[in-house]
């Protein structure tokens, strides 16, 4: 420990390069060596310990333990394993739709990621984004998911005309140099109205980096893509920021959605939430209904959009077809058993 002190130490200093002064930092791994141990060990051991210093944020140092090589092992195999799935196109997106509260049509879907590994069974984005952000092979596999969304969408604007679709975006995806080309890129190749793109961003990485995020953003509000903030209300937004952003809706956190029912402080959050929308001229979705009094309730509390499996879950291309087709050929969703259901409730 002495010896990654002083390392980090004498580099602290900033060196100098020409007339610039560049400062550098390091994460140190730190493995010990035994009998048993061939030196290619000692320095893959050392190698495992700095990854697990780097996921820990910058310029700090880790020993190497044994948890530490499975929890490494399990990543690089990972790794590989998304490679291969790059390689053999196996991606695939599922559609989850978005249904407008005040007709009970189908506004649009989000598209989300699935893997399906030849000989394995479907793998959720839970299972994989952590590693392809952290590899970087999120940014292939994210201008793939734009790519198919905007291709499907042009597919069913042939005979609905209005659908939208929803894009999850990652903060190194978002935050590389060429994602605004890309998405220009693919508005241009599938000729879809820009208006009815909509890309996804998480509270926490829109506040990491403000300064950044607020540039990308207006670019991409200048190709004129609709903006979203996702799970919002879980990170720690300022307030001042998120009025400078050019976005157009707030995305309500499942986690006050569960559970709304009887936990009045959810639905105060809700509300606040609402409001804070409205005053900044945003709309709403909420997301993770799974009740028809939890959707009752989001309507009262004056939410425009929800998304949940009280609607659906997400689907494959197949059934998100069939769904639209009996959607919009017989019927929306009925509102009106939620509308007596609220009624119901008020009367109690
Ligand atoms: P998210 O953007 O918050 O997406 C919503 C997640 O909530 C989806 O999980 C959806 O299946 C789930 N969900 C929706 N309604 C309900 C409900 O009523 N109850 C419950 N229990 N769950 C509900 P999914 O598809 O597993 O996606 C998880 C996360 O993975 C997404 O969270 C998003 O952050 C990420 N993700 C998915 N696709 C992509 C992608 O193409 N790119 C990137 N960067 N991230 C993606
Ligand atoms: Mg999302």
């Amino acid at each position: 420990m002495l010896v990654a002190r002083r390392i980090k130490g004498s580099l602290a200093e900033p060196f100098l390069v020409g007339d610039q002064k560049l400062f550098v930092s390091a994460s140190i791994g730190i493995a010990i060596n035994s009998p048993q141990n061939q030196p290619e060990d000692l320095i893959r051991n050392a190698h495992i310990a700095m990854m697990g210093a780097k996921s820990q944020g910058r310029g700090r140092w880790q020993f190497f333990d044994a948890e530490m090589h499975a929890t490494v092992s399990n990543r690089v195999q990972v790794e590989m394993d998304l490679r291969r799935g790059i390689d053999q196109d196996e991606f695939r997106l599922y559609y989850q739709p978005i249904v407008d509260l005040r007709t009970g049509f189908i506004s649009g879907f989000e598209a989300l990621l699935r893997w399906q590994p030849a000989d394995a069974e479907l793998i959720n984005p839970y299972r994989f984004i952590d590693v392809a952000e952290e590899t970087g092979l999120i940014v292939p596999i994210g201008h793939w998911v734009v790519r198919a969304a905007c291709q499907q969408l042009k597919v069913w604007q042939q005979e609905y005309r209005q659908l939208s679709i929803t894009v999850n975006v990652s903060p190194k995806e978002f935050l590389h140099p060429d994602f605004v080309q890309g998405i220009e890129d693919v508005l241009a190749e599938t000729d879809i109205p820009p208006g009815f793109l909509q890309l996804e961003i998480t509270e926490s990485m829109a506040m990491k980096d403000s300064t950044r995020t607020e540039q990308v953003l207006n670019r991409l509000k200048d190709l004129g893509v609709k903006l979203s903030i996702n799970d919002f209300g879980t990170g720690h937004s300022s307030l001042s920021r998120l009025s400078r952003f050019p976005l157009d809706v707030l995305k309500i956190d499942r986690s006050f959605v569960t559970g709304m029912e009887t936990d009045e402080d959810k639905r105060a959050v809700v509300r606040l939430i609402v409001t804070l929308a409205h005053t900044f001229k945003l709309k709403i979705i909420a997301e993770g209904a799974e009740t028809a009094e939890q959707v009752a309730q989001l309507k009262n509390s004056g939410c425009e959009f929800v998304q949940g499996y009280f609607f659906s879950k997400p689907m494959d291309l197949e059934k998100a077809t069939s769904l639209l087709q009996m959607h919009f050929a017989k019927h929306p969703f009925d509102l009106n058993a939620l509308n007596m259901l609220t009624m119901t409730k008020a009367a109690n």
